[in-house]
């Protein structure tokens, strides 16, 4: 079979790899389709991000769906022919995180196509996958492989969601427009958002977030006055943000629109930012980190395989593995792609 490998900045290659024995309780997945997520193209374009390098060959890819080919003889949740959505965070079960249902701090973590421990966590962008049996999320077969690969990154947005509480009747900002935005867009709208505002510095992704719930949608860099003049007036109007973006500039840019007391969910990767802490202070602000996910992926499986969101507005285009190269050079141009995948037939 063949894979997606990512050997440092700027070098990805297909190449051929061993399929892995199936043990008792493995599922054998062929994979359909698979998303290429920011942290991906932080791998392809810088070789990592912040501390975190590749240091060895390593299969990308995490946002990952298939037909199940085999099982082993003790699996009896899913059989050959399902669709199943691949769910790429193994949490170890045993340590003080996961016994407490924060399985996301689990601090055995095994997550795919990640470089953060070492040897790397070899990731899903190949024709053939071994998961366990818990990694497999069965979807109806007529959703489609596409859909069921969204599953992991809506899975990051409904827990972003659930880290800022209540939104039912909320007035609900969301920074940075690129597929975990607009996916934020669609979870806040589920979760009874009253109204949605989102910006970006780019025309390009601002009507796909409209077609998605989005109530209105700003360029904040053609229109650096315009949040400020439509949502600042009595110290602000929002009451949820969602910063999707990783720039401190999208960060600091909303104080103005936000209410005081507002909850904030940092969700994008930005690294350093600096921040006017008086302004949090004075207002209020509830900072808060929202990092991965776990009993989201089957709320994400759910709602794509019920049919009550459908993301397929989202997916801009498809390569076959073997213009991976080409996909993720796509992907990395945000004013032409929102989510670009791989199929690997
Ligand atoms: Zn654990």
């Amino acid at each position: 079979m063949r894979a997606v490998v990512i050997h440092a900045e700027k070098d990805l290659r297909v190449e051929e790899m061993a399929v892995p024995d199936l043990g008792p309780l493995d599922v054998r997945v062929r994979m359909k389709a698979g998303g290429i997520c920011g942290s991906d193209l932080h791998y392809y374009l810088h070789g990592g991000f912040g501390t975190i390098r590749v240091r060895e060959p390593m299969v990308l890819g995490h946002e990952i769906a298939g037909i199940v080919e085999a099982v082993g003889a003790e699996v009896s949740r899913v059989a050959p022919g399902d669709l199943v959505a691949v769910n790429p965070s193994r949490a170890c079960g045993q340590c003080r995180y996961c016994q407490s249902g924060q399985q996301q701090h689990c601090t055995d973590m095994l997550f795919y196509g990640s470089a953060m421990r070492f040897p790397h966590v070899q990731g899903g962008f190949r024709q053939q996958l071994v998961i366990e049996e818990r990694q497999a999320v069965k979807l109806p077969n007529a959703v489609g492989a596409a859909q069921a690969a969204f599953c992991e990154p809506f899975a990051v947005c409904l827990h972003a969601v659930k880290r800022a509480g209540a939104l039912l009747g909320r007035r609900v900002l969301v920074t940075g427009s690129g597929p975990i935005g607009v996916l934020t867009v669609v979870a806040a709208r589920a979760a009874g958002a009253a109204e949605i505002v989102v910006t970006d510095v780019a025309d390009g992704p601002l009507p796909t977030a409209l077609a998605m719930g989005a109530t209105a949608a700003i360029n904040v860099m053609a229109e650096p006055e315009r949040l400020k003049a439509e949502y600042g007036a009595e110290k602000g109007s929002f009451d949820v943000m969602f910063e999707c973006s990783g720039n401190q500039h999208a960060l600091t840019g909303a104080f103005d629109a936000l209410r005081p007391g507002a909850v904030i969910v940092q969700i994008g990767m930005g690294g350093n930012f600096t921040i006017p802490m008086n302004v949090v202070v004075a207002k209020e602000f509830d900072l808060r980190g929202s990092f991965r996910f776990h009993e989201e992926f089957a709320w994400a499986a759910s709602l794509i395989g019920s049919g009550r969101v459908d993301l397929s507005p989202l997916l801009t285009a498809t390569f076959p593995i073997e213009q991976a190269v080409e996909a993720f050079d796509l992907a990395a141009d945000k004013s032409r792609a929102m989510k670009v995948q791989l199929s690997f037939d």
